[in-house]
């Protein structure tokens, strides 16, 4: 990727002008302290980052509308931060501007049991809020490896190991509270499962990384704990073995609620990360959910699919700790492929083709990886059709960057040959713009044309998804 300056939008002096009528509103909740800036320039990815001019803590609603209404009359730009987890420069503040960090509006409001739904702030984490939910025998599933924010995990439409059975945050939000980018504050939708009432509000919010409006509350759909939960781990000498058996998994409508392939480069940096001794071969963990006999019968039958395809070592359990165990170093598995290489980062990237064409498209991939020499663990959540490559780089060595850039892009057009996307679950950010027209054509202009429509001034979040 082509090194980028930060092109500040408004001049130092307009700029302390809008800062001054922040820092009346917000006091100590405004600040320009360095460190802090640099923290939220930044995501977790090896994108360049670029600091914000200021980074501000609301904590309501009404206070975030005041900071947009304010900006809005000065021309600042917009930048609305979760965790900070994202993975492709979302969070980069490329004209300047204010980076609004959400976390310190971190309440869960409502849980309403008997509807099997919670109400929310955009700062809850993942982790918290299943904390919160852990006496009322509910769960909110959606995991992305990190402990994302809920608002992040909205704004990125995030998915993770459980998306095969319960969904992802498109299918799990029933509505949003938005402070749009004059200041107005909307509700997308009521609590009803279901609507036909207009436009679908909640849809377009839920994905669009901060370019349209910042989220403020979050309606989400809960689940009940299963009565029973196993995971499983089954070993392959081939990655077509592996893949085969996910296939026919999916095809046969085994409800599985987890399914993640692992090549045996991941397996490997794993037993190291995570102190483990599972055999350094390709790998499939799973979890099955339902009542006792469900989960037998379900193990049962996908032992049996990974038998006909070369499985071999197949091993479940139901002990809580060490399901915990396992599930914890396969969320761990993007710092596992990192420590692979002493002093360098990740460049993680993923795509998603149909279930049907997966085993081609990570067959070609893999071979793709051996001839371009790359270290490039393999990982995903391989029931929907998406898998990662955490490839490992070292930032300062020009030569490399531009061979991952040039192996990221056969990578997407593969997918998108294969009516895939470029990205299943990370999203767009600044670091996959340039594959949008080519997977979407004539309708980025219609994205385009309503951006142009809600947020005229490219205030909120700009260089992002595509360019005004
Ligand atoms: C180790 C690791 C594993 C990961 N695994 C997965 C995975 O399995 N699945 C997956 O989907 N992702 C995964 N990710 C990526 C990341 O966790 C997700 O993209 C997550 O949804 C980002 O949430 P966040 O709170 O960190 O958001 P941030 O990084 O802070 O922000 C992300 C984007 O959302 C916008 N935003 C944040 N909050 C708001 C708000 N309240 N209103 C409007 N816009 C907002 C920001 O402007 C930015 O564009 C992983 C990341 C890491 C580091």
């Amino acid at each position: 990727m082509a090194p980028v300056a930060a092109q500040p939008r408004l001049t130092p002096a307009a700029t302390e002008m809008a800062l001054a009528a922040l820092k009346q509103l917000l006091g100590d909740r405004l600040t320009t302290a360095q460190a802090v800036r640099d923290q939220h320039g930044r995501d977790e990815s090896w994108n360049p980052p670029f600091p914000p001019d200021a980074v501000a803590f609301p904590h309501s609603t009404e206070e975030v509308s005041e900071i947009v209404k304010i900006c809005a009359a000065h021309g600042l730009p917009i930048i609305p931060y979760g965790a900070g987890t994202s993975l492709e420069g979302h969070v980069t503040a490329l004209q300047g501007g204010i980076s609004i960090d959400l976390m310190q509006m971190n309440k869960v409001l409502q849980v309403n049991a008997e509807d099997l739904d919670v109400v929310c702030q955009p700062g809850v984490t993942r982790k918290q809020l299943n904390e919160y939910l852990r006496d009322t025998g509910l769960f909110f599933p959606i995991d992305p490896g990190a402990n994302a924010s809920i608002g992040g995990m909205v704004s990125t439409r995030a998915s993770g190991t459980n998306a095969v059975r319960y969904g992802t945050m498109r299918e799990n939000v029933l509505a949003l509270t938005v402070v749009m980018a004059d200041g107005r504050i909307i509700r997308t939708s009521k609590r009803a499962k279901k609507s036909a009432a207009g436009y679908d509000l909640t849809r377009l919010f839920t994905g669009s990384e901060g370019t349209l409006g910042i989220i403020t509350e979050i309606t989400l759909k809960l689940y009940g704990i299963p009565e029973a939960m196993s995971s499983a781990i089954c070993s392959f000498a081939t990655l077509e073995g592996a893949v085969n058996t996910v296939i026919q998994t999916i095809q046969a409508g085994i409800p599985v609620a987890r399914i993640e392939l692992l090549d045996d480069v991941q397996v490997d940096a794993i037993n190291r990360y995570s102190k483990l001794d599972m055999p350094v071969q390709n790998l499939l963990m799973l979890e099955f959910h339902g009542t006792e006999a469900a989960v037998a019968e379900q193990a049962e039958m996908v032992q049996s699919i990974a038998s006909d395809h070369g499985g071999n070592n197949f091993q479940w359990t139901t002990k809580p700790e060490e399901r915990a165990r396992l599930w914890q170093a396969r969320h761990d598995a993007a710092y596992a492929s990192k420590a692979l290489r002493k002093g360098c980062e990740v460049w993680a990237t993923d795509v998603c083709v149909p279930i049907s064409r997966l085993a081609e498209c990570i067959l070609e991939t893999k071979e793709d990886v051996v001839k371009t020499g790359l270290t490039a663990p393999l990982v995903g959540h391989v029931g929907d059709g998406n898998f990662h490559l955490a490839i490992v780089l070292d930032r300062n060595n020009p030569a490399e960057i531009e061979t991952i850039e040039a192996f990221n892009e056969r990578l997407v057009h593969r997918a998108l040959r294969m009516d895939g996307t470029c990205t299943g679950e990370h999203g767009i950010g600044r670091g996959k713009m340039k594959y949008l027209t080519a997977e979407h054509g004539e309708a980025v202009a219609v994205m385009r044309a309503i951006k142009k429509a809600l947020d005229p001034d490219n205030l909120m979040n700009p260089g992002k998804i595509f360019s005004i």
